[in-house]
């Protein structure tokens, strides 16, 4: 197949136009409000309601409020959860929570703030912040342990503090492992 050149005019083949065309977008972009954000000095305010990494919670107390369940674990699509069970025994003092987890890591790098854990946690433990900028100089540091999670998260204030009430039930009961432990 010939394709015929299309014949230009003389002011086409003078190429002003074209330039003059091409200058008045550069100038009409100049002038205009600037879209670029000059990261990372300047940071984009996140929307309420954003999805950014996953961090472990503690309650007002102190307490850790995951009970390593692993339900978090078994529903994570990229499996960036890894518990180790259990954690330390159940005291008086820890409001007769059966488990904690011995570990907690999250691979931020497989992580892809779908949400799910939090979704599923029976306990509000996790829950997805607005953090979206991680960064790290390997691949190890990118997978965030248990106490670095409980730091990022920090205290979610919690209304219902069911281990309070279990923990007076049990005494009201007299059932283990409350009285074993503080007998
Ligand atoms: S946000 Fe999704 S991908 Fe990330 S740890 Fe939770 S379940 Fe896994
Ligand atoms: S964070 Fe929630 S879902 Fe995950 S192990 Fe702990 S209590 Fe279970």
């Amino acid at each position: 197949m010939i394709l015929k050149r299309p014949k230009l005019s003389f002011w086409e083949r003078l190429y002003v136009p074209t330039l003059i065309g091409g200058i008045k977008v550069t100038l009409r972009h100049f002038f205009s409000k600037k879209v670029t954000m000059q990261y990372p000095e300047e940071r984009w305010t996140v929307p309420e309601g954003y999805r950014g990494a996953p961090y472990l919670v503690k309650d007002q107390t102190g307490r850790t409020k995951c009970v390593s369940c692993q339900l978090c674990e078994f529903v994570c699509p990229p499996k960036a959860i890894r518990i180790t069970p259990p954690g330390p025994v159940p005291n008086a003092e820890t409001g007769n929570v059966e488990k904690r987890p011995r570990e907690f890591e999250i691979n931020m790098l497989r992580c892809i703030f779908c949400g799910l854990c939090q979704e599923v946690c029976p306990e509000e433990a996790i829950f997805l912040m607005k953090d979206y900028s991680l960064n790290g100089q390997s691949r190890r540091e990118m997978v965030y342990d248990k106490e670095k999670l409980l730091a990022l998260g920090g205290t979610h204030h919690d209304q219902i503090r069911k281990w309070e009430h279990k923990l007076k039930e049990a005494q009201v009961q007299d059932v283990f492992p409350v009285k074993e432990r503080q007998g």
